[in-house]
């Protein structure tokens, strides 16, 4: 008797949890269009910097290209990089919010999703930043996040395209993977960060090294890479 009222009760927090964090997840994560248009246009973005090696190769690239991308950056990060920070600003591309650590939503009480995203957002202020979009870490919400994230003007934004870079891949391979998930309205993720947030040691060289190889692709393909502001206008 006692074990079929555990089972139960457990049963109960499964489903309040699933309802918590993972069907909120999968509805914006998977089912809602995260396209930044229809046509044959791709957007640029980047998680888990700024990183004190990466970030500025990274913008190296894409001041060569000319393309504008967003940063989603996280505070902690901010903070202890700051320059580099600056030099995204500089460089005309967009900052959006990563949250303060690289926090799982799913696993935050309410207060403390709020503290989180107000923590983030506090340590780029410090920072004269001012972003306008939200990612929250692994594409994870729960059920407040939303309604903090908006608290702070802030709109959250997805992809359609994540390729695992943050695994030491060969560059070939990256490549082969984001044609593969070449769409139009395109809304890639990559990640300009090291071991402190999960990256294997040299996978964000390998990905530097795939978008340079993949930028001139695509363009002979007719595609553009839009920039931020064309998105912020919807
Ligand atoms: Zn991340």
């Amino acid at each position: 008797m006692y074990l079929v009222i555990i089972a139960i009760i457990v049963g109960i927090v499964l489903l309040a949890w699933l309802c918590y964090g993972p069907i909120p997840t999968i509805v914006y994560k998977y089912l809602k269009n995260n396209r930044c248009s229809e046509e044959k246009e791709i957007l640029l973005t980047f998680d888990d910097g700024p990183d004190a090696v990466y970030t500025q190769q990274l913008l190296n690239v894409l001041e060569e290209a000319d393309i504008e991308a967003i940063f989603f950056l996280l505070g902690q990060k901010v903070q202890k990089y700051p320059s580099v920070a600056k030099k995204i600003v500089q460089q005309q591309h967009r900052v959006g919010l990563h949250g303060s650590a690289h926090e799982n939503m799913w696993f935050l009480t309410p207060k403390k999703t709020k503290e989180s995203i107000e923590k983030g957002m506090a340590q780029l202020r410090d920072n004269n930043m001012h972003p306008n979009f939200y990612r929250p870490p692994y594409g994870n919400i729960n059920l407040f996040t939303l309604k903090y994230a908006r608290k702070q003007g802030l709109k959250a934004l997805w992809w359609t395209a994540i390729v695992g870079d943050w695994k030491k891949t060969e560059s070939t391979e990256l490549v082969e993977r984001l044609n593969h998930r070449l769409t139009p309205g395109m809304v890639v993720v990559l990640h300009d960060s090291a071991e402190d947030t999960g990256g294997q040691q040299g996978s964000a060289q390998m990905m530097i090294k795939a978008l340079e190889q993949w930028i001139p692709l695509v363009r002979q393909q007719g595609y553009r890479f839009i920039k931020p502001s064309e998105r912020e206008s919807e």
